[in-house]
């Protein structure tokens, strides 16, 4: 086991706009921050470094891209930024941590890392319906040439315009992913595994009068056509009551069957809800005492970029906040 006597002042856990920003600010604030950056990743469901923008194309909701920019390149600009002002990483997933006394502790498989503070920004990772034609293009599948998990940032693109999609889910993610689809497409069709959606009763309400959104009930994707083409043709589907196969052409798949935080290394320490997501008050406070959360791996509600980096940059200026007062005053505890 490799430890160090070393005490870090803050340790970031992930590297999406939330850890790049966290360090950012954190490495302009001298507190020179290790991130642990969650290694080459491991495919769509795990995502490691750059995370879930990692798997999209083109991000036109960025402010400062005019032209746009693709996902992948936003996030490599992101980690030149904050490596410029001294950020180091450690190119790995955290496997454990011990967050019961301060300094916290990290571990990296064997490797023990100790830290004042910690900034959880884990992110969140769609799911996904565990069928071979998601993956993404460059793993065999369609993923990121015409099937998506995420319509606010795919769906505006040229190949979408005045198609016929469809939507996989029937929670409010997929009513309202098919209700912006809606703004571009043609058609956009729900495709839900039941009879009655589990969105709430005025989002059911907004699809059902919508008269671009058709409903497929009953029934769970089982193909998508056509992986030798490089694009979407066509969505199979079987019968969930009575097993009958059926297909109907489109241009563009989005599932949106729910999202799951990258939580599970924080059970048991940090509070979360009956989702995973981590809970935090005065936006970025964990329940524990010098340790912050920021980013999808505790919202769930607006899941963007942009909201994401804007979470970052809150705890990297709380923890430097806080530090600054217990240097200045040993013993002090900051407000929390
Ligand atoms: P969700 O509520 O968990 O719904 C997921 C949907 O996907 C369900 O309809 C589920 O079917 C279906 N599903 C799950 N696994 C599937 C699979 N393997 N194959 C096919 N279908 C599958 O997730 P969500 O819609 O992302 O919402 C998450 C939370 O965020 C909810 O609390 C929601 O209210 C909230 N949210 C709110 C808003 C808003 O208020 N504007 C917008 C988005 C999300 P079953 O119904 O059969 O289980």
């Amino acid at each position: 086991m490799a430890e160090t006597d070393k005490i870090e002042r803050v340790i970031i856990l992930g590297s999406g706009p939330a850890g790049y920003t966290a360090a950012l600010y954190a490495s302009r604030a001298n507190l020179e921050p290790l991130m642990i950056d969650g290694g080459p990743g491991r495919g769509q469901a795990m995502q490691g470094q750059g995370g879930q923008l990692t798997i999209t194309t083109e991000v036109e909701n960025y402010p400062g891209f005019p032209e746009g920019i693709m996902g992948p390149e936003l996030m490599v600009k992101m980690r030149e930024q904050t490596a410029r002002f001294g950020t180091r990483f450690i190119e790995d997933m955290a496997t454990k941590v011990d967050f019961s006394e301060r300094p916290f502790k990290v571990w990296v498989n064997d490797d023990l890392y100790r830290a004042q503070v910690v900034i959880v920004s884990t992110g969140a990772a769609a799911k996904w319906l565990g069928i071979e034609m998601e993956k993404p293009v460059w793993e065999g599948g369609l993923g990121g040439a015409g099937v998506s998990a995420c319509a606010t940032c795919d769906g505006a693109l040229p190949f979408f315009r005045n198609k016929d999609l469809a939507v996989v889910g029937g929670g409010d993610t997929a009513v309202e992913e098919a209700t912006y689809l809606t703004h571009f497409a043609n058609k956009v069709y729900i495709i839900h595994r039941r009879d009655a959606l589990r969105a709430s009763k005025i989002m059911q309400k907004r699809a059902f009068d919508n008269p671009k959104i058709e409903m497929v009930w009953n029934k769970v994707v089982t193909h998508i056509n056509d992986v030798s083409q490089k694009k979407v043709t066509s969505v199979g589907m079987k019968d969930t009551v009575d097993g009958a196969q059926s297909e109907i052409p489109i241009s563009g798949l989005f599932v949106a069957i729910g999202h799951r935080p990258n939580s599970d290394l924080f059970v048991g320490q940090l509070d979360m809800d009956e989702n995973g997501y981590l809970k935090t008050h005065h936006h970025v406070r964990t329940n524990i005492y010098g340790v912050y959360a920021c980013g999808d791996v505790q919202d769930h509600e607006y899941r963007q970029a942009v909201t994401a980096a804007g979470s970052g940059c809150m705890a990297a200026i709380e923890a430097e906040r806080l530090l600054t007062l217990e240097d200045a005053q040993p013993g002090q505890s900051s407000e929390w």
